[in-house]
């Protein structure tokens, strides 16, 4: 199988388009995971300072590293600095803390370096300047390779370009057939900014199903993901796919990066499975119609709309 299809960012960095997401997978079940992830041929993982699983990420990319023979330079590994959230009666990061906070992700990574790390969402208002300079700061010294953000509107990236600042590397939206935002990949295409798909599953009736994975996915798309009849599911049937491998490779196939997160080991090695079809173009134009707007994966709403 074929997982490794790259882009380049800056500095020469290539991002996997294949990568694997470890929200909602506890630290104590997260290593070997991981582990086995890695091992189907996953060669770019991605958590979070908020995931609470750093340690156990760390754990299985070293012990799959070591299965494999394979040096940590054969990873992407992207962390996310949580930002704080004055909302939430959450502490804003300054700059000291982001430092801070970086250091302590590579801890628990037990890691020199991550290849990617990003604010996870604009929710520091008045201060998301200095940490994108935090950032840039990290970038410099090397042990971040390359830097990003997560969940930032065309605003939040003015922001940045208006203080003079090198743009992101990459932006993290959610993104898939219900939550395209045309205008925001546009803009990101213009500036270079590389766009990582999150929740790319959100259409199908297994997303987050189970007790306690809260979201804002409406009934009415829960519905419309359990039909017999669901376009995703007509597609699949004609390219002798799952569904989940359509909506992957529907974001593949423009270039953004996907982060599939399973716990299932069948479900693991199908995700892995999207570089060998093609959807054409008539089925592209089709999915192109069925934008519902925002995503829905945070159940606070899409955080690209804070202000
Ligand atoms: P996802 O990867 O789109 O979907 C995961 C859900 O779909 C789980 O409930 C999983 O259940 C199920 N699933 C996986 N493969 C399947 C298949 N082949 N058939 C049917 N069901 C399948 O969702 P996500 O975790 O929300 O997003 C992916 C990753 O993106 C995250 O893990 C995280 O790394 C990142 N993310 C980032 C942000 C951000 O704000 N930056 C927000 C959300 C997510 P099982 O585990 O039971 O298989």
């Amino acid at each position: 199988m074929n997982s490794s299809e790259t882009v380049t960012l800056s500095r020469n960095v290539h991002l996997p388009l294949l990568g694997f997401g470890t929200y909602l997978i506890e630290d104590q079940d997260v290593a070997d995971i991981v582990r086995h992830a890695v091992e189907t041929g996953y060669r770019h993982v991605d958590t979070a300072e908020a995931y609470n699983n750093e340690a156990g990420v760390g754990q299985g990319i070293r012990a799959a590293i070591s299965d494999l023979g394979m040096d940590r330079e054969d990873m992407f590994v992207t962390t996310k600095l949580w930002p704080g959230n004055p909302a939430w009666g959450n502490p804003v990061k300054g700059h000291a803390e982001v430092l801070a906070s970086f250091e302590a992700s590579l801890k628990r990574l037990e890691m020199d370096y991550v290849d990617l790390y990003m604010i996870h969402a604009p929710f520091a208002a008045e201060r998301r300047v200095e940490q994108w300079e935090a950032l840039i700061e990290l970038k410099e010294r090397g042990s971040a390779r390359s830097i990003g953000v997560s969940n930032f509107s065309k605003a939040h990236l003015e922001e940045l370009e208006r203080a003079g600042l090198p743009l992101p590397d990459v932006n993290q939206i959610e993104l898939h057939p219900w939550s395209q935002k045309p205008d925001l990949v546009g803009f990101l295409k213009e500036k270079g900014i590389q766009p990582i798909a999150y929740s790319s599953l959100v259409p199908l009736s297994t997303w987050r199903s189970k007790e306690g994975e809260h979201s804002a996915k409406t009934d009415d798309m829960v519905e419309a993901g359990t039909k017999s009849d669901s376009p995703f599911k007509e597609m699949a049937s004609r390219y002798g796919v799952t569904e989940a491998q359509v909506l992957l490779r529907w974001a593949v196939q423009q270039q953004y990066a996907v982060l599939p997160k399973s716990t299932s080991p069948e479900r693991i090695k199908t995700n892995a499975d999207v570089f060998s079809f093609e959807i054409s173009y008539e089925d592209m134009q089709a999915i192109r119609g069925m934008d519902r707007g925002d995503g829905v994966a945070w159940a606070v709403g899409d955080p690209t709309q804070v202000i």
